[in-house]
């Protein structure tokens, strides 16, 4: 499923369905305004101490109440460094140290939403106690093996995961191994 725009967001005429370049877009016939469905850029962490790994648990649809990885939206200006940052800070209250890309996932944000396109860091947080705030509802520590797949949000993040920590590589996701 995939939702699309229906209305130009320019003129506010209704869209029509067009082929370019073999893909199907949807385009104004009044003004030409195209909707090309581009993704959003979020950045996740993956945070691992003494061989456990920190998750956080969604307080707000899509998949409210599952675990997720750290992280979010980028913002308009903001790199996808900042944004990390920024995210840490707001969701577990603390700074980040170090931060290192490990690759990348698709995946559609709620079961028809918007596609997004996340950057995967293998991040180390400054010192200092960890809390949860702004749209996470928990945060804890998972020992590597026993991580929660099952209840973890977004398919990409859990095949990105699984990957990571397996070493083998898939088509959902290409990131580097972790060893927690
Ligand atoms: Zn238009």
């Amino acid at each position: 499923m995939k939702e699309r725009a229906r209305f130009c967001l320019a003129c506010g005429a209704r869209l029509r369905a067009v082929s370019e370049h073999g893909r199907r877009r949807r385009r104004c016939p009044r003004c030409g305004w195209t909707f090309y469905d581009n993704p959003v850029f979020a950045s996740v962490a993956i945070i691992c101490r003494r061989g456990r790994m920190l998750l956080a648990k969604r307080a707000n649809p899509p998949y409210a109440g599952t675990w997720d990885l750290p992280g979010g939206f980028i913002e308009a200006g903001e790199t996808p460094e900042a944004g990390m940052r920024r995210e840490l800070r707001e969701e577990l209250s603390v700074g980040t140290r170090r931060l290192r890309l490990l690759g990348f996932a698709t995946d559609r944000y709620g079961p028809a939403g918007f596609p997004v396109l996340t950057a995967i860091y293998r991040v180390t947080l400054a010192p200092g106690p960890i809390g949860s705030a702004d749209d996470v509802s928990e945060v804890r520590w998972f020992p590597e093996r026993k991580l929660p797949f099952r209840t973890i949000a977004f398919p990409s993040l859990r095949q990105a995961l699984k990957t990571a920590l397996s070493g083998t590589e898939s088509t959902a996701g290409r990131s580097k191994r972790v060893r927690c």
